[in-house]
């Protein structure tokens, strides 16, 4: 089983020189992004969200043009494992998340998952053997249309200098930038 232009295991090389280490939820989500764009027609010009910043980030990074850096993929930390996939023209788009009904069969999978058990006692082979036999299956699908905000998200208009710390911040976040306002605490 295939993850988009990868065999698994080119796909878990990948995962370690980027992830640091062979991540069980990056290659998760390498299953997921392959499913999503199964459903997606070919040529959209596609954003990506992600509902949680674990793993899932990555795997949407290695296997799609969007990135954080270039603004085409958003993380939402709602805690769920999830990613969605859209028209960046429209908001139509496709969601995918793990099916947590669809677990029962894969007792070291859903262990995982839900954290059962301290990592140490996690039987990693094992692991990663289920993983990569239960593919997207895990997984379900669902049309979306992608909310407004989140597609707005990361376009904050003109910037201009915050009077606290000099810095250039956007001038729709107020009076101040939202470190200086405290909404954002960064630093002690
Ligand atoms: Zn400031």
């Amino acid at each position: 089983m295939n993850i988009r232009n990868y065999t698994f295991d080119e796909f878990v090389e990948r995962v370690k020189a980027f992830h640091g280490y062979e991540a069980p939820g990056v290659i998760i989500g390498g299953f997921m992004v392959d499913l999503a764009y199964r459903f997606l027609p070919e040529g959209w010009l596609l954003d990506a969200l992600s509902e949680t910043p674990k793993c899932l980030p990555d795997a949407i990074q290695l296997l799609t043009p969007c990135t954080v850096g270039n603004g085409w993929l958003t993380v939402v930390n709602v805690g769920r494992y999830a990613l969605a996939l859209y028209n960046k023209e429209n908001g139509d788009g496709v969601r995918v998340f793990v099916d947590t009904d669809k677990l029962d069969p894969w007792t070291e999978l859903k262990t995982w998952f839900f954290k059962l058990k301290p990592k140490k006692e996690q039987d990693t082979a094992l692991l990663l053997s289920q993983i990569k036999e239960a593919g997207s299956g895990i997984c379900g699908v669902q049309k979306v249309q992608v909310a407004t905000q989140v597609i707005q998200r990361r376009r904050r208009g003109s910037l201009g200098v915050c009077p606290k710390c000099h810095e250039g911040y956007p001038l729709d976040d107020g009076p101040l930038c939202l470190a200086c306002t405290g909404k954002e605490l960064l630093y002690f």
